[in-house]
């Protein structure tokens, strides 16, 4: 079943995405070569407490880590740790961030200094996918519409799509249905109505789009070592047209 919102919850729930929003700005500023995830983690914790609001991943099915850093062919999951960025490297964040009991999760990969063409196409197409998709996030449109305006992006891109990893649908739990996969065909699934609140979240390898889990049972790399990106927002579903609650595209 899905949760609809009340334009109320949906405010609180861009009360949440706006400090998920700035985490995100203020962990960006801090990626340079030679900082370790770890310290990106602490930031974000910081960060976040002091907003009055709590890391939603910290915890979560044991997860250790406050954010979610995956370097280069992790794509997602990464627990943060000794791991110090380097020149080249791309890293993905995903930060949630839970405010007055409502969730809001968002991810960005970042360039670390320069990087090679392949991978800021990737990270150019993938990022395209997200906007892409959330346009389609309308009443009247179907969860179809999302999925395949996402797949349609990263593919004409020569890119791969991630088919076991999908969005969700977020509220009071992280975690709500619809699964939004991000591949599909247009007019199919749910149809979108105000009040419904997705993160869509296109996951992509540059190579292959089979991934493995390492050996802490979180992390997933792209099988064949292929760098990977991944970006998110949280989107709700309103008569106005996509609303954005996690808005780090406007900084
Ligand atoms: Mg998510």
């Amino acid at each position: 079943m899905i949760i609809r919102k009340t334009p109320e919850q949906i405010d609180q729930m861009a009360a949440a995405g706006a400090i998920q929003a700035r985490c995100l700005k203020m962990l960006r500023a801090k990626c340079h070569p030679g900082i370790t995830t770890a310290e990106l983690d602490e930031a974000a914790d910081r960060f976040i407490t002091a907003q009055g609001a709590t890391p939603s991943f910290k915890g979560y099915r044991g997860f250790p880590g406050s954010i979610c850093a995956s370097p280069n062919s992790m794509v997602v999951h990464g627990i943060p740790g000794p791991y110090a960025l380097k020149r080249g490297d791309v890293i993905a964040l995903d930060v949630g961030v839970t405010k007055d009991g409502w969730v809001a999760d968002a991810a960005q990969t970042v360039p670390i200094g320069p990087i090679k063409p392949e991978a800021r196409e990737l990270l150019d197409a993938t990022r395209g996918a997200l906007f892409a998709g959330a346009d389609q996030a309308r009443p009247g449109n179907h969860l179809g519409d999302v999925s395949a305006a996402v797949q349609r992006h990263v593919e004409d891109s020569g890119f791969s799509i991630i088919r076991s990893l999908v969005g969700h649908g977020i509220g009071r739990d992280m975690h709500e249905d619809p699964q939004i996969p991000n591949y599909g065909e247009p007019g199919r699934g749910p149809k979108l109505e105000p009040g419904m609140v997705l993160a869509i979240e296109p996951m992509v390898n540059a190579g292959g789009p089979n991934v493995r889990v390492g050996d802490d049972s979180w992390a997933v790399y792209s099988a064949d070592g292929s760098l990977a990106a991944h970006f998110e927002f949280t989107v709700a579903v309103t008569d106005n047209g996509p609303r954005i609650l996690t808005p780090w595209h406007e900084e």
